[in-house]
């Protein structure tokens, strides 16, 4: 695939002539990098060679947690609807890497790349937030090390893999039983390199009551930093990630900030996508040019004839001694060395004998890129960010958020009908009249700030309430008239025995006066 003369050809083509910072990043990679990463076999080592895909990947949202802290049940809280391939359960109940994308269809997709393939799965459908945004749930983390055993393959590894090319990692804790497994700290310093990425969810926060929510905190806060280096940077949010009614709603506005922070923060990822393929390239070749020295070094090391077997297993022995040098030698902080223990297991079935001598020159066009091509891409990327100031994620949760007197601004929407179909709401009507005149009307007509504060004595988030609301104000002038009153309170009443809300009213909602609206 890559011969020399198409490489020759490649390198022709100078970076500002580029299209796209994606087309940027692939063309840097394929001519400055990936040389260097092979040369030195970095792909055995620590990451497969990227691929297209990873250049032109939407924006991805990575969900990381025990068992039952409610990663799934996020994924279909953003999106509001099943997925296919979806189980939820107290038990673990998540067996595969889930992949939840846009697709015409629904369906499911095995994912034929790769070696975790058969834990691997696409689920496709057509939901309008995917539209923006990739979303993977992944298996729950159990403790103990028979977990890690009947697994049969290295979950930390494969998590790395994906937080490598993720735009986000969620972590979730559930602040009703917070426990962090010896596998699940593995895995959260597995993503050192990738602490940038990490927020942090501590989800069911309405299952207790306020005093032992900032115990809670508090203790996930200590754990966090023995187990993260600067645990104070990392967001924590708040909350109950789900659209069902608070246990204990004591905490209701906190909690409400929290979601349209953290909603806030994954709709700002479309924008923020190019930047952070630029961050991780510039973190891949770091960590590429250290794997050259390491290896150059132990290259240098071996005897030409006898005692291959010996010099080995001193070097990989002595490798912290080997990282110290190469430390002081190049200038390189000693956080961008591979972990000492991870590449000491590693290289005890590599061959020295194949390893390369240092090869300067591939070394200085790494350096050149990191020095002069990143900082015109860096350009193109505040252009193209300039240029999509308003591309954020829609529909699913992030609606509700984003509408009427449950969120920011104000939406659009349809709401026609014409029919003489009965209206279901129309025989519990009275019994909603009766609160409606309670709520001060005027001209027939009541404030969203008044059937807010009817509304959220249903318990429900204001994800759900959002979007009644959105529902039942049919000719969108931001208030409720006694029909439209009625139709939320049925829509309350419908999501709280456990149905779900459809995305437009059907013509059975839709109040006869308003039937005719053009
Ligand atoms: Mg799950
Ligand atoms: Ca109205």
């Amino acid at each position: 695939m890559f011969s020399w003369v198409s490489k020759d050809a490649r390198r022709k083509k100078e970076p500002e002539l580029f299209q796209t910072v994606a087309e940027g990043l692939r063309q840097l990679y394929s001519q400055k990098l990936l040389p260097l990463e092979e040369h030195y076999r970095f792909h055995e080592f620590h990451s497969p060679a990227l691929e297209d895909a990873d250049f032109d990947n939407k924006p991805m949202v990575l969900l990381v947690g025990q068992y039952s802290t409610g990663k799934t049940t996020f994924i279909r809280h953003l999106i509001e609807q099943d997925f296919p391939g979806m189980r939820i359960g107290p038990e673990p109940t998540t067996d595969s890497f889930i992949a939840v994308m846009h697709g015409p269809t629904e369906g499911v997709v095995p994912v034929s790349s790769g070696s975790c393939s058969r834990r691997f799965m696409c689920a496709q459908l057509p939901n309008p937030v995917l539209d923006s945004i990739s979303i993977i749930d992944t298996p729950g983390i159990l403790s103990g090390e028979k977990q890690r055993i009947s697994r049969g393959y290295d979950f930390a590894a494969v998590l790395e893999w994906f937080a490598e090319r993720v735009d986000r990692i969620i972590l979730l804790f559930d602040a009703h039983k917070l426990d962090i497994s010896d596998e699940f700290s593995e895995v959260i310093k597995a993503l050192k390199n990738h602490e940038d990425k990490i927020r942090v969810v501590l989800n069911k926060a309405d299952q207790i009551e306020t005093q032992q929510l900032m115990r809670v905190y508090g203790a996930l806060m200590w754990s966090l930093g023995k187990i993260i280096n600067t645990p104070e940077v990392v967001r924590v949010y708040i909350g109950s990630f789900w659209s069902h009614p608070l246990l204990i709603p004591d905490n209701r506005k906190l909690f409400e900030a929290e979601e349209q922070d953290l909603f806030k923060d994954i709709q700002s990822l479309p924008r923020n996508a190019a930047l952070r393929k630029l961050n991780d390239l510039i973190k891949r070749a770091r960590l590429a040019k250290v794997h050259a020295y390491i290896i150059s070094s132990l290259k240098k090391e071996m005897p030409n004839v006898f005692g291959k077997e010996s010099k080995k297993k001193e070097l990989v022995n002595n490798l912290g001694e080997i990282y110290a040098k190469i430390e002081r030698e190049h200038q390189i902080s000693p956080g961008d060395f591979p972990s000492l223990r991870k590449m000491q297991e590693l290289l005890q079935t590599q061959d020295f004998t194949k390893f390369q001598a240092l090869k300067p020159k591939l070394l200085d066009t790494v350096d050149d890129m990191l020095a002069n091509d990143i900082a015109r891409l860096m350009v193109m990327v505040r252009q193209e960010e300039s240029q999509m100031p308003s591309q954020v994620v829609k529909g699913g949760a992030f609606e509700g958020t984003m509408n009427g007197p449950f969120g920011h601004g104000y939406g659009e929407g349809a709401g026609e009908g014409i029919d003489d179909i009965e209206w279901v709401v129309g025989k519990d009507k009275p019994t909603y009249d009766e609160i409606f005149y309670t709520l001060s009307p005027v001209n027939g007509k009541i404030t969203g700030a008044n059937a807010k504060k009817e509304m959220v004595k249903s318990k429900l988030p204001n994800t759900v309430l959002g979007k009644i609301w959105k529902l039942a104000d049919v000719d969108k002038d931001g208030l409720l008239d006694d029909e439209e009153f009625a139709l939320a309170n049925h829509l309350i009443k419908v999501k709280l025995e456990g149905h779900e809300l459809p995305t437009d009213l059907p013509p059975h909602l839709i109040p006869p006066s308003k039937r005719r609206l053009e």
